[in-house]
């Protein structure tokens, strides 16, 4: 059980103003595991005002300074890559071995990546008789999700840092324990007061009071379309730069010459990484209708070969989602799909045997999915594949384009040309060919209403980057 009742404001722990908590669920227990104080406004501009006052100096430091300080929060986080496994395990609810090299090494992988990106601040460039300059943006509020409790914080502090910007961290209230984690990490390495501070409180009330205060220059989202709207919104009454990382409902097309059996154990084993709550999830897989048999039976065998259980159980490969909502959201979601008349391959509604306490779903395929189902358009968040038929290269190009968002996508082919040709095809920010592996340096962002930002890499950096003409 973690308990905190402090903010971290302008490098120290101070008494919250507001007066409430929140306790944070284990998901696969239900018990209690830790208490954090929900803020309130004077919260906010208490924790806006250290951003501002720091901004001074912080944004006048040097590309090597700031090298140096992301160079060691890397280290502090290797150093530390169990103990936050261990966390979001504890609140989160992946199996600890995969939260260990997933969240552990997410947070590395990306801060480590961020290292030599600084020095891209100060590059010029002459256009005629301009020198264009890159300044930072300024003070940032940073509101994030609970699915990967420290990689959606460092996806977006990492460039802060390197832009010589100053941050408001405002973390889901399902996952702050991580969050809390990382502010004594950088409170340990030495970062300047108030370069970095630490609220919590709902989205609500402290997220929406970051959106109005008229000292932050940016807000940067990652959430749920509908929170990402109404970010956009609020923010856009002081006319801030607003950057969102929001839903998906990502396409797996397997061509007619792909491995069908390959593609679709992979992506039933996919489906239950971090228990379905991926926001580039690949949760249709569209198939040709002569394969869907086998599809059917390759992703059935993966899927059952799933071992269900809680985080620090041996032997298991998916924890349960991640809250009580989610648990709720997630079955509603398989006995829509039953009603709508989609053929239940496995899975289902009800809890996995032997389980009567914990948020645990059961892997659940749907077949003869028609993409007009509630199923194939919303984003359900768990561990729930879609299997979608359909009769020709154009028609599955035209399905996996017919939706809202657009985050990610994949295409399986024997050809990787061919596959190549049919990803460029598709609306996405990113797209793999023949399953290629994620990549932390390269952009990751939506098309449509899956966000209009790019974190990750040197391209992340641009949306914290004010560009100054300086005329001579
Ligand atoms: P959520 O939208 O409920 O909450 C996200 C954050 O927004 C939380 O900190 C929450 O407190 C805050 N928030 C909610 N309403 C707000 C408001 N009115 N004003 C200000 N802040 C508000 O999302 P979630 O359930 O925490 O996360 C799951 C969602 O996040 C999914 O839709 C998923 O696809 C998306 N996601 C997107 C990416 C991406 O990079 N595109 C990555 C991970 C998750």
């Amino acid at each position: 059980m973690q308990t905190y009742d402090k903010f971290y404001i302008n490098g120290e722990w101070v008494a919250p103003n507001g007066t409430g908590t929140i306790e944070v669920i284990d998901p696969s227990t239900e018990e209690v595991c830790g208490v954090v104080p929900s803020g309130d406004n004077a919260d906010v501009d208490a924790a806006v005002a250290a951003a501002k006052a720091a901004f001074k100096t912080w944004s006048r430091t040097s590309a090597a300074e700031r090298s140096e300080i992301i160079g060691k929060l890397a280290d502090k986080i290797t150093e530390n890559m169990a103990k936050i496994g261990e966390l979001c395990a504890r609140e989160l609810g992946t199996p600890l071995q995969a939260s260990i090299a997933t969240h552990g090494g997410l947070g590395i992988g990306v801060m480590s990546s961020y290292k030599e990106v600084p020095f891209e601040m100060e590059k010029e460039e002459q256009i005629g008789n301009s020198i264009v300059i890159k300044e930072p943006i300024g003070v940032c509020g940073f509101i994030t999700p609970w699915n990967f409790p420290l990689h959606q914080i460092v996806a977006k502090l990492a460039p802060a840092l390197a832009a010589g910007c100053t941050v408001v961290v405002k973390p889901s209230s399902d996952t702050p324990l991580t969050a809390y984690f990382l502010a004594e990490m950088i409170e340990e390495i030495g970062v300047p007061a108030g370069v970095f501070n630490l609220i919590t409180g709902p989205g609500r009330t402290v997220g929406e009071a970051m959106c109005t205060h008229p000292d932050v220059d940016l807000i940067s989202i990652t959430g749920s379309t509908e929170a990402g709207i109404r970010v956009a919104q609020l923010a856009a009454g002081t006319v801030k730069r607003v950057c969102q990382e929001l839903g998906g409902k990502s396409p797996l097309v397997a061509l007619d010459d792909a491995d069908i059996s390959a593609t679709a154990a992979r992506a039933a084993g996919g489906i239950c990484f971090n228990s379905g709550q991926v926001c580039a999830a690949l949760s249709r897989l569209i198939v040709p209708r002569g394969k869907q048999d086998e599809a059917v039976a390759a992703a059935k065998a993966a899927a059952e070969s799933v071992v269900v259980g809680g985080a620090f159980e041996d032997g298991v490969t998916m924890g349960p989602v991640a809250s009580k909502s989610q648990f709720d959201s997630v079955r509603g979601y398989i006995e829509k799909g039953i009603e709508e008349g989609a053929t239940l391959v496995t899975g289902g509604a009800e809890m996995p045997d032997g389980r009567n306490a914990g948020y645990f779903v059961k892997p659940t395929i749907f077949a003869d999915v028609r993409n007009d189902m509630t199923i194939a358009q919303d984003e359900i968040f768990g561990p729930v594949l879609c299997i979608i038929p359909y009769d020709s290269e154009e028609e599955a190009v035209e399905i996996a384009n017919d939706t809202i968002f657009g985050l990610s996508g994949a295409v399986d082919s024997g050809d990787p040309e061919r596959a190549k040709a049919v990803a460029r095809q598709i609306r996405t920010g990113q797209v793999a060919v023949n399953g290629g592996a994620f990549n932390v340096a390269a952009p990751f962002g939506g098309y449509k209403q899956s966000g209009n930002g790019r974190e990750l890499g040197p391209h992340g950096l641009a949306e914290y980057v004010e560009l100054k003409s300086m005329q001579t």
